[in-house]
């Protein structure tokens, strides 16, 4: 149609939006000026042009992106777990590049609230000289002096979510008691109903007071803010309600955390696994269906314990948007 009348009335006379606007410019004035000068309008809104808008704006810059969408997420360093062995892992030392692992927590800014997902290592026992534990795993920063640094407290947190119960992702849980937590039914059972109070993955003291917090429970995908932007999706295995994170960022694009559904991204390039997981089959399972969703939505795989990863992520008080 387009090219029927460029060549009837000449290319400076006929418009066209998707090949006219360039991505990043402020497409509204743009179409703005034209409607006010043309003289006939003829609109036509297809599935192919709603594609190349959406294209269009995810090439745009802060400024106008901002216009669309609020959404951030800030990283924040929750400690690092040392010396772990690629054998427990079924995995040889030379197929791991790094033996000490990550342990991210991050924080989603929506316009309609924020999701802590994970709580790291718990503050007061891992920042000790010399570390804590067996392996001397530390904490450099708490989780509440990053979060204060980019203007939160815990109080002004709507919603926390962990992928599991174990100790360096709940370590700093009961300070988030207040917020409304969403979990899978399976793993709040497993927290509370049959609890083994201290472990070697974990301490249920440093989640204790989950227990009288306001509760999402779920049994399956949850979207947090209700417009597909953030989710929760059970990844069950490792531990029996463990789940992952969807995060559907308008500038970085779509991605999953993964909690540990993998450590060691070699674990992803031989299909391996560790001895301990909670339940084998399943953890099987639910790779295979976060691989298909990772695929069908284009999606970047963050494994949070992955060290060499996390090493090129930018930190709080930087942001992904
Ligand atoms: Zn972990």
């Amino acid at each position: 149609m387009y090219d029927l009348l460029s060549k009837q009335f000449g290319r400076d006379v006929a418009f066209m939006d998707v090949n006219t606007v360039q991505p990043g410019v402020d497409f509204t004035r743009i179409i703005e000026r034209h409607l006010r000068e043309c003289q006939v309008l003829l609109a036509i809104i297809a599935a192919v042009a709603i594609g190349a808008f959406v294209e269009g704006l995810d090439a745009a810059p802060a400024g106008v992106r901002q216009t669309t969408s609020g959404l951030r997420m800030y990283v924040f360093n929750c400690g690092t777990l040392k010396d772990r062995s690629p054998q427990t892992y079924n995995l040889t030392r030379d197929q791991v590049e790094s033996v000490d692992m990550a342990d991210p927590c991050f924080l989603i800014v929506h316009p309609r609230g924020s999701l802590l997902w994970e709580t790291g290592l718990n503050d007061a026992q891992y920042n000790t000289p010399g570390g804590f534990g067996p392996r001397h795993d530390i904490v450099e920063k708490s989780l509440k002096s990053q979060l204060a640094a980019v203007g939160y407290t815990a109080d002004k947190i709507t919603y926390l979510a962990m992928s599991h119960w174990h100790g360096d992702h709940a370590g700093n849980a009961n300070d988030y008691a207040a917020s409304t937590w969403i979990v899978q039914r399976a793993e709040q059972e497993a927290m509370f109903q049959a609890p083994a109070a201290q472990t070697p993955a974990g301490n249920s003291a440093t989640f204790s007071a989950l227990k009288s917090s306001k509760a999402i429970v779920v049994d399956g995908d949850h979207d947090v803010f209700g417009d597909g932007a953030v989710i929760v999706k059970p990844t069950p295995g490792h531990t029996p309600g463990h789940q992952s994170l969807f995060v559907k960022l308008p500038r970085t694009g779509p991605l999953v955390l993964s909690g540990d559904l993998y450590h060691f991204p070699a674990e992803r390039t031989f299909g391996k696994m560790p001895s301990g997981e909670a339940e084998r089959g399943q953890t099987a399972v639910s790779r295979q269906r976060l691989e298909e969703f990772i695929k069908m939505n284009k999606a970047q795989l963050w494994i949070q314990h992955d060290m060499i990863g996390y090493r090129k992520i930018k930190l709080a008080p930087q942001y992904y948007e």
